[in-house]
């Protein structure tokens, strides 16, 4: 546990040490703190003796002025300590904050979506400002308040090492009591921390689901999920109140326990002459100074503790694997004329097994397959069959458990991954669209396609149209994923941009199934007749879109289970049959 929190604050400390001069610079505002601080009480040593006592007036303003220029050095250095501290904790939090969007967005899709998007938010809006009160407050506190704590307790030996040897018997069960604080409340941070993951997600979900929650009438249940977490924060948090508002005053108290046995004994001492009074004041003065920095010190340790609770966290997540890239750098420049000439299949699936991890049944089993440059190949099968999944495959999302698929004669897992997908145009299910113009959502296609390009390929996708009538037309903005347009215009816009990136393979994704059976047809006679040159594999539940296909895959229970065209497939007495008579509305259809 110890190793372990050392190493968090290594990492941590790693994202400071660019910034040695800043270092530098901070620490040394701090040194002059701590000189200052104890020469305010010592100035009361002559003040009280010599001034107050003896009446010597010729240099009372001596005192005065001293001890104001003594405020204003110590201001200068508070501030330079202050900015130095924050700037060094704002530059390593606006690089770890851009560490984990990065890897973030790098992680396998596998990974990915293992976290409920909640507990992504969270992380930036709750983990990440931990982590940089942790490394501003409590590094000002610890190095700052440390070294006034050292220079006031080297002066107070200065000035009786009894007194001070007496004040200082306190001190060990006081950190006792404040470590053992911290460790109970780290381990609620922790839980703090988690809920707030699931509170997040609880909003994404009203938000997202706010149609579906209201024509379900939903929202007890919704309410009484997102209560449970409230009150479960609120119970969770009172406790960590509560632990570090105990700890504040027993330290306190503890504290004027001591200094009750140090007047008592102060007072001997000068009765023994041993002291004078201006020393017996001075050492009060400097003993009370000591209060605030051991406060603070204190109170740091849950700063800390949340920020470690935080940093474990963010790191976890920066541990994580990030998606193989594949190949090296000379299989990159092979790599890249992958899809040119040859006459072998482009696209080989063979005894391709797979399995999602997260599920019991294969989603892909024993699948072979070969298609050809420029083919058009339709697939079709039940819901569940695997048809996703196949293209999943194609864009390396996933690794395949048994078999091979190769691309142009490579194995798939040797082509690197960004190669791999530049080669591919896809429209997926369900459609996502960014919130952001016509115009940039097709511009993701293909950050350098022309306005021309971008007309025509709206003008392919059946999108011109309604484009035209937009307010701001092709800048109009879209809202959140699409959330201005239907869904079938979020759907053309969506074809547009897998139009726009002009790659040789073609994959669409039931990329027509909220259009009506014309705008459908009108898409795909412009598809085919201006993507003669591509490869295009389309997944669709209604027949009518894919029956003009080369060739036609029929799944079933992810099994390749019949190949052919469709005036051939037709003739079969197979599930495809079944498929059309019920897309015909002959049967009925049997869901699994
Ligand atoms: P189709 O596209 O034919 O409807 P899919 O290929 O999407 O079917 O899914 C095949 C099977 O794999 C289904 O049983 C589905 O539940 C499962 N599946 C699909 N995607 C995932 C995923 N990301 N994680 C886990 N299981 C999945
Ligand atoms: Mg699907």
């Amino acid at each position: 546990m110890k190793k372990d929190k050392k190493y968090l604050f290594y990492r941590l400390f790693r994202y400071v040490t660019p910034y040695k001069s800043a270092i530098v610079i901070s620490v040394f505002a701090m040194v002059a703190i701590a000189i200052f601080e104890p020469m305010v009480p010592a100035l009361l040593t002559p003040l009280i003796d010599e001034n107050l006592i003896k009446n010597s007036s010729e240099s009372s303003w001596k005192i005065p002025l001293f001890l104001i220029i003594i405020f204003i050095f110590k201001g200068l250095a508070e501030y330079i300590a202050n900015v130095s501290s924050q700037w060094i904790a704002n530059k390593a939090i606006s690089e770890i904050r851009q560490d984990v969007f990065e890897h973030q967005l790098l992680l396998p899709l596998k990974t990915h979506q293992n976290e409920t998007p909640g507990r992504i938010t969270s992380r930036f809006l709750y983990d990440i400002p931990q982590i940089s009160a942790s490394l501003s407050s409590a590094w000002i506190i610890l190095i700052r308040d440390s070294l006034v704590l050292f220079a006031l307790t080297s002066y107070l030996f200065y000035i009786s090492w009894t007194l001070t040897i007496i004040m200082l018997l306190v001190a060990p069960p006081i950190a006792f009591l404040i470590n053992n604080v911290g460790k109970k409340m780290r381990s609620s941070n922790v839980e703090i921390q988690e809920a707030t993951g699931e509170l997040a997600k609880a909003i994404d979900q009203s938000i997202k689901g706010i149609r579906e929650i209201k024509l379900y009438g939903n929202e007890k249940q919704q309410n009484l999920t997102f209560k449970q977490v409230s009150e479960y924060i609120r119970k969770k948090t009172m406790h960590v109140v509560k632990l570090s508002a105990a700890n504040v005053p027993t330290v306190q108290v503890l504290a004027a326990l001591a200094v009750t046995v140090v007047i008592y004994v102060a007072t001997l001492l000068s009765e023994q002459n041993e002291l004078t009074p201006g020393q017996f004041v001075s050492f009060i003065a400097a003993m009370s100074l000591l209060f605030e920095p051991i406060r603070r010190l204190t109170g740091v340790n849950s700063v800390i503790q949340k920020g470690i609770a935080a940093s474990k966290s963010i790191f976890n997540l920066l541990d994580l694997e990030q998606e193989k890239t594949n190949g090296n750098k000379n299989s990159l420049m092979k790599a890249t004329f992958v899809f040119q000439n040859s006459d072998s299949p482009l696209i080989s699936f063979k005894n391709v097994v797979f399995k999602y991890t997260n599920q019991d049944e294969l989603a892909l089993n024993n699948v072979t397959f070969e298609i050809f440059r420029n083919e058009s190949i339709g697939v079709v099968g039940r819901s569940g069959s695997g048809k996703s999944t196949i293209f999943n495959l194609l864009s390396g999302f996933y690794k395949i458990s048994d078999g091979q698929i190769k691309i142009n004669s490579k194995n798939i897992e040797v082509i690197p991954l960004k190669i791999l997908r530049k080669n591919i145009s896809w429209v997926g299910q369900p459609v996502v669209l960014f919130d952001d113009s016509v115009k940039s959502n097709i511009l993701v296609g293909n950050p350098n396609a022309t306005d021309d390009e971008i007309l025509r390929a709206l003008d392919a996708s059946n999108s011109k149209e309604f484009v035209e009538k937009l307010k701001n037309k092709i800048n109009f903005s879209i809202g959140p994923n699409g959330a201005l347009l239907s869904g079938g215009q979020c759907q053309r816009l969506a074809i547009a941009r897998s139009l726009v990136r002009n790659a040789p393979i073609f994959l669409f994704d039931e990329a027509t199934s909220a259009l009506d059976s014309r705008s459908e047809n009108l898409i795909h006679n412009a598809i085919t007749k201006t993507k003669r040159d591509k490869t295009i594999i389309t997944i669709a539940h209604r027949i009518s879109t894919i029956k003009e296909c080369d060739r036609i895959f029929v799944f079933d229970s992810g099994r390749l289970i019949q190949i052919g065209n469709h005036n051939d497939l037709i003739q079969q007495d197979g599930m495809y049959r079944e498929l059309v008579s019920a897309s015909e509305g002959k049967i009925n259809y049997r869901p699994k």
